[in-house]
């Protein structure tokens, strides 16, 4: 069978998940447990921001535009949550802090430092221009207005957004339910002792459960599958009734106990099979009753490359996202020769660093066997290299793709 391209497969899965989508529920969170969720309705401010006139600096308000040397008689003051309430006589003004609404009639502030205060009078040092330290009222916000829309995957600046505009309660799409299972006769829980060197730990189902904690689904853990075609049906089964998605590490190449393909075909179907992607050739989608299959291959780097490529995405489609982030990627130099053969594109781990004139240089991460974990972790980049590169020498022009973790 022909490998599929990278972007293919991307189109492929993103076409499928598409036809068929089910936008999650509505329900709704406080607004500081927002961040990191799905926006469910599009969001209308019912409010003017700023809500008033309201000055930006601590002075006084003066009636319009004034020269350096004119003066002017102190008659009231006007300080956050507690407005001016009269009327400025002729040749008044008023103590204004950072905060309060301008009296009607003002037409500027003037800074405090730019003036000096004789009595009850305060001299300018400085002209002051017409409309000077005044948020106009709307500015930024006029009532009506829609700021985020339905889909958004919100932020930390959208908490900011909704409680200025006095939003208590979001609504949002609910969680969905992700099932992991790991698959292998070799594989032995973390934190219990393994009883020969024909055994592993599991590490795909944890990686993968921690990968998971980032998007808003809720982590169905299905624990470990023996290489038995009877059993991995039984518990797909049970799964495909439960939740949306369910992934799975390891049994999906063509080994004689790899039972993974065989069981999703008998339950359901399999759309897609082989891409052209080093590390993790072998990559499952499919599809049991209503439920999406994401099968990963059971070496650990495979498996991390995997979900960063072909599960992420979909999975924020799923959770009810319109608009999924792009991955972030820029140009670095290469600090030592990369060898990679032509035929499928391969993300290599390196560390890469900003050097003082503001580029980027690349040190691959030594080896890059599918099974090298401490690269990956050593590592804060992919090298992104196209199916049709090759070899490449120190100093080439590479593409580069940060784990968003580390770096702050
Ligand atoms: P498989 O895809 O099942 O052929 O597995 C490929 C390699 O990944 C083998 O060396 C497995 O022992 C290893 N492997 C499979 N599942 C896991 C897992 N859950 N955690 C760590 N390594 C695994
Ligand atoms: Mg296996």
């Amino acid at each position: 069978m022909a490998l599929t391209p990278v972007a293919e497969l991307q189109a492929l899965i993103d076409a499928h998940i598409g036809r068929r989508k089910r936008v999650p529920p509505v329900e709704t969170v406080p607004v500081a447990e927002a961040a990191g969720r799905v926006l469910a309705e599009d969001m209308m401010s019912a409010l003017n921001i700023p809500s008033a006139d309201i000055a930006a600096m601590d002075g006084y308000a003066l009636p319009a535009a004034a020269a350096a040397g004119s003066r002017w008689r102190i008659v009231g003051e006007s300080a956050a949550g507690h407005p001016f309430a009269g009327a400025i006589p002729e040749g008044g003004c008023v103590r204004i802090m950072t905060g309060a609404v301008v009296p009607p009639g003002c037409g500027g502030v003037v800074l405090q430092e730019n003036t000096r205060v004789e009595g009850e009078e305060v001299v300018l040092l400085q002209d002051m221009a017409e409309g000077s330290n005044i948020r106009r009222c709307g500015e930024e916000v006029a009532v009506g207005a829609t700021v985020l829309s339905v889909g958004r995957i919100l932020r930390t600046a959208d908490v900011m957004l909704l409680a200025t505009l006095g939003i208590g309660e979001v609504p949002v799409h609910a969680k969905i339910k992700v099932a992991v299972l790991s698959t292998g006769d070799e594989l032995h829980e973390p934190g219990t002792p393994v009883e020969g060197v024909d055994q592993i730990y599991d590490s795909n189902r944890h990686t993968l459960m921690a990968r998971l904690r980032t998007l808003p689904v809720e982590v169905v853990d299905l624990g470990q599958a023996a290489d038995d075609l009877e059993g991995v049906m039984h518990t797909l089964d049970e799964a495909a009734r439960m939740v949306d998605v369910v992934i799975t590490s390891g049994g999906v190449s063509v080994g004689d106990y790899d039972y993974m393909r065989e069981a999703v075909l008998r339950l359901g179907a399999i759309h897609h099979y082989k891409v052209a992607v080093k590390p993790g050739k072998p990559f499952v989608f499919g599809q049991m009753l209503q439920t999406w299959y994401f099968g990963l291959p059971g070496n650990p780097v495979s498996g991390f490359v995997g979900f960063d490529l072909f599960l992420k995405a979909p999975l924020w489609a799923l959770c009810g996202a319109t608009e999924v982030p792009q991955p972030l990627r820029f140009q670095a130099t290469l600090a030592t020769a990369v060898k990679k053969s032509p035929g499928r594109m391969d993300f290599q781990r390196a560390l890469i660093t900003q050097q003082d004139d503001g580029s980027w240089l690349a040190e691959p991460c030594g080896l890059q066997d599918s099974h090298r974990v401490w690269g990956v972790s050593r590592a804060n980049a992919y090298l992104v290299l196209g199916e049709d590169c090759g070899d490449l020498p120190a100093g080439s022009a590479v593409t580069v793709q940060p784990f968003g973790e580390a770096f702050l």
